[in-house]
């Protein structure tokens, strides 16, 4: 199974594709991940993309074509992918097509696009907490941690992400609206786009993306 996650920063994205990783067995590709473990391995990429991200713009496809180039070839084998934060822009994704075409693999399997009023992802985002050792999310009002500031899972410090300051999220949002347009349109022909309502609870935002990959696959 090949599935894209679309949606603004703060929609869900990484929470649900959690949720389709185990539920499938599928391996998720989330390149902003990805570019933060370049940045804590202090390696020669992550130095060159930190203050382009800190600055809530998007790293170069040449970046990310290397970056999903990579990771995609150990996936072949596997039972699937799940795409998550990538593509971002048309050019990625013909690369994404063209990645998939030259493994021999079908075409996409469904495009989801998770909609959220703007409102409701800035509060999201700025509620947003991560744990600085395991990558594990919470948020202060929905989903808090059971001991203030700490991780629940390995006990680690959680942060308020340097790209979810209020000024570099109104930034990341400018970004993807001047993008998502073009990329829409991209995956209006051709694939299994579906829209689904990303406002409310984890698991009803969660069986609303099982009754879409029902309903496209
Ligand atoms: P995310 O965790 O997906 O919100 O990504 C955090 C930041 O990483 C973005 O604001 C971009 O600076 C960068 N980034 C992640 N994925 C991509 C991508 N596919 N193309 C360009 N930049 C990306």
């Amino acid at each position: 199974m090949l599935i894209v996650l679309l949606g603004a920063p703060g929609v869900g994205k990484g929470t649900q594709a959690q949720i389709l990783t185990q539920r499938y067995g599928l391996m998720r590709l989330a390149t902003g991940d990805l570019l933060r473990e370049e940045i804590a391995a202090g390696s020669e990429l992550g130095r060159r993309v930190q203050a382009v991200m800190g600055r809530g713009e998007l790293v170069s496809d040449a970046i990310i074509a290397d970056l999903v180039r990579q990771r995609l070839d150990g996936a072949a084998a596997g039972r699937g992918v799940v795409f998550d934060g990538f593509p971002r822009t048309v050019a990625q994704a013909q690369l994404l097509e063209q990645l998939l075409h030259d493994l021999g693999r079908r075409r996409l399997d469904a495009v989801i696009q998770i909609d959220l009023p703007t409102e409701e992802i800035v509060r999201r985002i700025s509620g947003r907490r991560s744990c600085t050792h395991c990558g594990a999310l919470y948020h202060i009002e929905d989903h808090p941690p059971r001991s203030a500031g700490r991780c629940d899972r390995c006990g680690a410090q959680l942060v308020l992400r340097e790209d979810d300051r209020p000024e570099v999220v109104a930034e990341r949002l400018r970004v993807y609206h001047q993008h998502t347009a073009l990329l829409l349109k991209f995956y209006q022909n051709g694939s299994h786009l579906v829209a689904v309502d990303g406002d409310g609870t984890v698991e009803e935002v969660s069986q609303r993306i099982q009754q879409a990959l029902t309903a496209a696959t």
